[in-house]
């Protein structure tokens, strides 16, 4: 009999695999992080575990990826609210950037986040900003998996005086994390109108260099788009196209609101991931991206929180059932969008768009032991036809009680593991006043 670190038995196992199967009662046998096997738990199978998890109220989902966020600002959490998103990055983010972000910041901003994301259900989340080896070091201390990318900009951001420091931090960073098993660098030009051509091509040798993905804010506002069809003649994501920065792999483009139907071609026939943010687009008024098109051209779009301060939270579960109900009435088309879609979205279309579909996504044998308990001993939760239903139409985060990375537990009935809440809420307290008083 093989003997594995841990046993998972609940009463179902979301696998979100090729051919969506549900086991019910389900199992996952783990061994040194990696999922051994899965399937349907019958008492019969004899079983030598060195932990035990027996669930029978919950249900098990594979863990839940954020394509795109920026972790450090929730330390700006409603700040700015309700203005437009030039006006609100202009006169209040990048101000308040300039006086406050340095590596301490970045640090302990993280932290929070990762806590948030931890207790959300969140197991990997894609991460653009400044001084971005803080993130990793957050993520690691909370047992989150982080792609991590120092920002690229024209002009001097709060970490980097010049392009050139720009680039030898993202070098560095890179370098850093290439063989780690819970971080990953990447390269992240912030924009097509905030970097330059040159800028971009050079971004893009950077990842060519490491063999690592892009990351890059693409047509999130109809000025952009339209910006650039003036200029160049060509939308930004054709420009991107002819500038060669399609030719990275994978490259994560963070909303891609504003696309032609040229664009969904060149999209769907490039290794480009779409990471989908509904809320924060919604919250700046930015732009709808056409999901349920570009579902239909096989393209992956997975579902980004965008940073706290424009969002204001960081739940994947919410971004999900947000994407659900948005998409259909924007189209005016019920079937659209299904509970199953956005939950692929949340889960292995996300880890498609972040090219890491060979290790999480979805619960199956040789893959990472990513995964969510939910609680459905619930009132709302009752009674139960259909799992995805109610995980996108009634689930609350606030049922997620158990979260593993790696076949380890960062959450545990409901309380964080490797950080205390106390601790979180002293270093919140501690930038409120500083932030206050500047
Ligand atoms: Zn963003």
């Amino acid at each position: 009999m093989e003997k594995f670190d841990l046993i998972v038995i609940a009463r179902a196992v979301i696998t979100m695999n090729n051919n969506a199967d549900i086991y019910e009662p389900g199992f996952l046998a783990i061994d040194n992080g990696n999922i051994i096997s899965c399937g349907r738990y019958s008492e019969e199978i004899p079983f030598k575990s060195k932990e035990l998890l027996n669930l029978p109220g919950h249900v098990i989902i594979p863990g839940l990826i954020n394509t795109h966020t920026h972790a450090p600002m929730v330390l700006f959490r409603g700040l700015a609210d309700d203005l437009p998103l030039k006006k609100w990055l202009e006169n209040h983010i990048w101000p308040m950037e300039k006086k406050h972000v340095s590596p301490d910041f970045v640090f302990e901003g993280s932290l929070i986040a990762c806590a948030e994301m931890a207790l959300n259900g969140v197991t990997t989340f894609v991460d653009m900003y400044f001084a971005e080896q803080k993130v990793a070091e957050a993520a690691r201390k909370v047992g989150l998996k982080a792609y991590v990318g120092e920002g690229i900009l024209d002009f001097p951001t709060p970490i980097s005086p010049t392009i050139d420091d720009s680039f030898k931090r993202a070098e560095e960073t890179i370098k850093a994390f290439l063989k780690d098993p819970l971080i990953k660098p990447m390269v992240t030009p912030h924009s097509p109108y905030t970097c330059s051509k040159d800028t971009l091509k050079r971004a893009h040798l950077l990842a060519e260099k490491y063999s690592v993905p892009l990351h890059i804010h693409v047509a999130e506002e109809k000025w952009e788009f339209e910006s650039f069809k003036k200029d160049y003649g060509k939308t930004p994501v054709k420009y991107l196209n002819d500038i060669g920065l399609l030719d990275s792999s994978p490259v994560i483009m963070a909303h891609v609101n504003w696309v032609s139907d040229e664009d969904l071609d060149i999209l769907s026939s490039r290794n480009v991931g779409v990471a989908h943010n509904p809320q924060s687009n919604m919250k700046l008024a930015t732009g709808i991206c056409p999901v349920p098109m570009m579902l239909k051209k096989g393209i992956n779009v997975g579902l980004g929180t965008d940073g706290a301060s424009s969002n204001n939270d960081l739940s994947i579960l919410d971004e999900a059932q947000e994407a659900a109900r948005l998409h259909k009435i924007i189209n005016k088309d019920p079937t659209v969008v299904s509970a199953f879609e956005a939950l692929k979205m949340a889960t292995i279309l996300g880890a498609h768009a972040i090219g890491a579909a060979e290790s999480i996504g979805s619960l199956e044998p040789e893959k990472k032991a990513d995964f969510v308990a939910i609680n459905f001993e619930k009132i709302h939760l009752k009674p139960v036809y259909d799992y995805y239903s109610h995980i996108i139409y009634a689930a609350k985060t606030s049922d997620i009680d158990f979260v593993y990375v790696n076949g380890l537990p960062i959450v545990s009935e409901g309380q964080l593991k490797n950080i205390t809440e106390d601790r979180i809420f002293e270093i919140a307290d501690k930038w409120y006043h500083r932030i206050q008083e500047n």
